[in-house]
């Protein structure tokens, strides 16, 4: 399957927080939300999504490792 690349752009699946489904496949990068963090205090996540499930935009949450 998909090589296991070493670096700071993490794959990460996005959850819905009120429903649980799994809706998005996205990358962020690590050191850029270490450094965002330590600028601003915030980080990207939760993201506002639309959720198919829900029908409305709703906060994603990441999930654990994709498979
Ligand atoms: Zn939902």
């Amino acid at each position: 399957m998909a090589k296991k690349k070493k670096g700071p752009r993490q794959p990460v699946g996005l959850k819905c927080s009120v429903c649980g489904a799994f809706g998005y496949i996205t990358q962020f990068n690590k050191t850029n939300e270490r450094l965002k963090k330590q600028t601003t205090g915030k980080t990207t996540f939760p993201l506002k999504k639309y959720c198919n499930r829900c029908r409305k935009a709703t906060k994603f949450k990441t999930a654990k490792k994709l498979k």
